[in-house]
């Protein structure tokens, strides 16, 4: 399929359309040729795939979606470049363009109308303003989602995958490693964008896990020790635990629920492991 934007550079697009990149919508557009082709190929899509892109852009990305994909849908919020994706993504008749803001569309609706509610595969150069958000509503909310390949800021990356003990560990590498199996697909540099972000970029992939790693009887407790301890990252777990849950406990409490977890009393969260945040969990449960 000849492609409209290799042709033309972003900057010509855009210029031809009046328009310029907007950083409120966190606009970097891809111009590398090898990130985009490994993209795509990192996320695995096939024929029998329905693809989501989120933030479609000037079209790149989407349009090799297109190639690779059954059918693909694409969020994109800024209306301005609805009439720009019309015009690089003719000729692909497998993809759906929805102006819309991606935290505010239905997903679960939309993947039950277009993929019969059967897990689909989601495909970005994320906005990074919004980077967390997003991952979060993919991850936590209960939807058919198989994988999420996604551009994002390298830091962010390395949070994802990072072990306790590490100064990159928080609440963003518990919750990935609870609902993904996470890897590092690449490094790119801001060269491969236009306009150049100030950062490093990575694609990273999280296959989702059928089920999680560790079994606890309530999930929502367990995200909620998991930010009291890294809300106060200095603090041992013990007065992490009582500043946020102020009246809640008594110390003594706190500390025998760290015992029979099999915690020191003087551990810090940070060090904490998601199975030790899981035994942790269970036994406060059953408090
Ligand atoms: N996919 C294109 C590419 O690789 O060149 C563009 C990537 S650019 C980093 C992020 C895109 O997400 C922009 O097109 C931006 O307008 C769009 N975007 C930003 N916030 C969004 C939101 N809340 N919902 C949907 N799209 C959004």
């Amino acid at each position: 399929m000849s492609d409209p934007v290799k042709k033309k550079t972003a900057r010509e697009i855009l210029k031809s359309h009046e328009l310029f990149a907007r950083k409120r919508f966190g606009q970097n557009f891809l111009v590398d040729e090898d990130v985009l082709d490994d993209i795509t190929e990192a996320s695995m899509v096939t024929k029998d795939d329905f693809a989501l892109e989120i933030g479609p852009g000037l079209g790149v990305l989407t349009r090799r979606l297109s190639e690779a994909a059954r059918e693909v849908t694409a969020v994109e919020i800024d209306t301005e470049l609805i009439p720009v994706l019309e015009e690089t993504l003719s000729g692909c008749t497998n993809v759906t363009v929805l102006n819309q803001d991606i935290l505010k569309t239905d997903l679960k609706a939309l993947i039950r109308e277009r993929n019969g509610g059967k897990p689909i595969a989601v495909v970005a150069n994320l906005p990074y303003y919004i980077t967390t958000p997003i991952l979060m509503k993919l991850l936590t909310t209960g939807l058919p989602i198989r994988s999420v390949t996604v551009m994002i800021q390298k830091e962010v990356a390395e949070r994802m995958i990072a072990g306790p003990g590490s100064r990159e560990y928080g609440a963003l590498s518990l919750a990935v490693n609870y609902y993904t199996e996470p890897e590092i697909v690449r490094t790119v540099p801001p060269s491969s964008f236009y306009p150049r972000p100030k950062v490093e970029s990575a694609v990273i992939r999280l296959m989702k896990r059928e089920k999680p790693p560790v079994a606890v009887e309530d999930e929502n407790l367990l995200f909620r020790l998991i930010r009291c301890s890294f809300n106060h990252r200095r603090k041992t777990l013990v007065n992490g635990l009582l500043t946020e849950n102020k009246g809640l406990w008594t110390r003594e409490q706190v500390l025998s629920f760290l015992e029979e977890a099999g915690l020191p009393p003087m551990v810090r969260g940070e060090s904490l492991s998601l199975e030790d945040f899981a035994r942790l969990t269970n036994v406060i449960g059953y408090f």
